[in-house]
C-alpha cells in the first residue's frame, strides 16, 4: 500500500497557529509521521501563519509544546509564511496576465451567481466579472488567477482516481485577499514547489481544493505536482469537523484530564484510520 517509486515521501505538517492543537490535528500527524517514518522520508515542519489576524505566537508556542509531547520530531523546519510575502510576490508576477485585480464583493459576488442561474453548492463560484473590466490595480489589493476550465485529474493514495473542474468549482482563483493577505492554496502551492514537498498529506475536508493546486502548480512551471493523499476526518458528535471550539477533543484537555500520549496517540490512529492501528 502507498508504494510510490521515486519519490522521497518529503511530505510537510502544517499546522496554522490559529488555536491549540485537537484530536484532528493529532490524526494528521500520526498520517505525517506514520508515513514518513515508513519510507524513510523527511517531515518538513511549516508554520502556516498566512492569516496575520488570527495567528498568535502563544499558540505557536502550544503547538510545539503538544508535538514534543506527542513524540513528534520534525526533521526539518522552513521559514513561516509570514515571511515570505516577497517570495509570493513574486510567484504572482510571474503568472504574467493570468493575474487580475478584482473589486467584487461577496455579496455582489453572490448576486452575480443569482443572475446567471448557476446553482450554488457548497463553494461559491467566482463568475469572473472582473476578467475583462481592466480595473486599476490601485483600487484593490485582490488578485484573481485565472483558470482555464480544463479538468485535473489525479490519484489519491488513498481514495483512488480523481477528476476535477476547478473553473467549474471556484470560478477564477482569489490568491490575495483586500488586506493584502495571501490565500491558503496559493501560498501553499508556492510553498511547496519551493520546498520540494513531493507527498502532501492531509485531511479529506481539503480534497475540493487538490486541481486548483494542481492546476495552480503546473502555471507556476512544475509540471508533475505532488502526489495526495486525503486521510479520514475526526468528525464532532455532531457530525460536523472539528474545530477549537470542540473542548473535548482539544489536545490540552485530553492532556488535563489525565490522557497520556500514547492514549492520544492510538485514539487518533482508530479514529483517522490509520492502517497499523
Ligand atoms: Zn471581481
Amino acid at each position: 500500500m502507498f508504494d510510490l517509486p521515486g519519490s522521497r515521501w518529503r511530505t510537510r505538517f502544517a499546522p496554522a497557529p490559529t488555536g491549540y492543537l485537537h484530536l484532528g490535528h493529532v490524526v494528521n500527524a500520526v498520517w505525517v509521521w506514520g508515513l514518513a517514518r515508513r519510507f524513510g522520508g523527511t517531515v518538513v515542519l511549516r508554520v502556516e501563519d498566512h492569516d496575520r489576524v488570527r495567528s498568535r505566537p502563544e499558540y505557536e508556542a502550544a503547538l510545539r509544546e503538544d508535538l514534543a509531547w506527542l513524540g513528534f520530531e520534525p526533521d526539518e523546519e522552513v521559514p513561516r509564511q509570514s515571511a515570505r510575502g516577497k517570495r509570493y510576490g513574486a510567484a504572482m508576477a510571474e503568472l504574467g496576465d493570468l493575474v487580475y485585480p478584482c473589486v467584487c464583493s461577496r455579496k455582489t459576488i453572490r448576486a452575480a451567481v443569482k443572475r446567471l442561474g448557476r446553482e450554488e453548492g457548497d463553494e461559491i463560484r467566482y463568475p469572473g466579472t472582473c476578467r475583462q473590466k481592466r480595473v486599476d490595480p490601485g483600487r484593490t489589493q485582490v488578485r484573481r488567477l485565472r483558470l482555464e476550465p480544463e479538468a485535473i485529474s489525479f490519484g489519491d493514495l488513498l481514495l483512488g482516481p480523481q477528476i476535477q473542474v476547478p473553473a467549474e468549482q471556484c470560478g477564477d482563483l482569489a490568491i490575495r485577499d483586500r488586506d493584502g493577505h495571501w490565500s491558503y492554496p496559493f501560498a501553499v502551492v508556492v510553498d511547496d514547489l519551493d520546498q520540494a514537498i513531493d507527498v502532501v498529506i492531509r485531511g479529506a475536508d481539503l480534497l475540493a481544493s487538490t486541481g486548483r493546486q494542481i492546476q495552480l502548480s503546473r502555471l507556476l512551471g512544475r509540471p508533475e505536482p505532488p502526489h495526495f493523499l486525503h486521510h479520514p476526518l475526526v468528525l464532532g458528535p455532531d457530525g460536523r469537523k472539528l474545530s477549537k471550539s470542540n473542548r473535548d477533543t482539544g489536545l490540552r484537555e485530553l492532556r488535563a484530564a489525565g490522557w497520556s500520549a500514547q492514549r492520544v496517540l492510538a485514539e487518533a490512529a482508530r479514529l483517522g484510520g490509520w492502517p497499523e492501528s
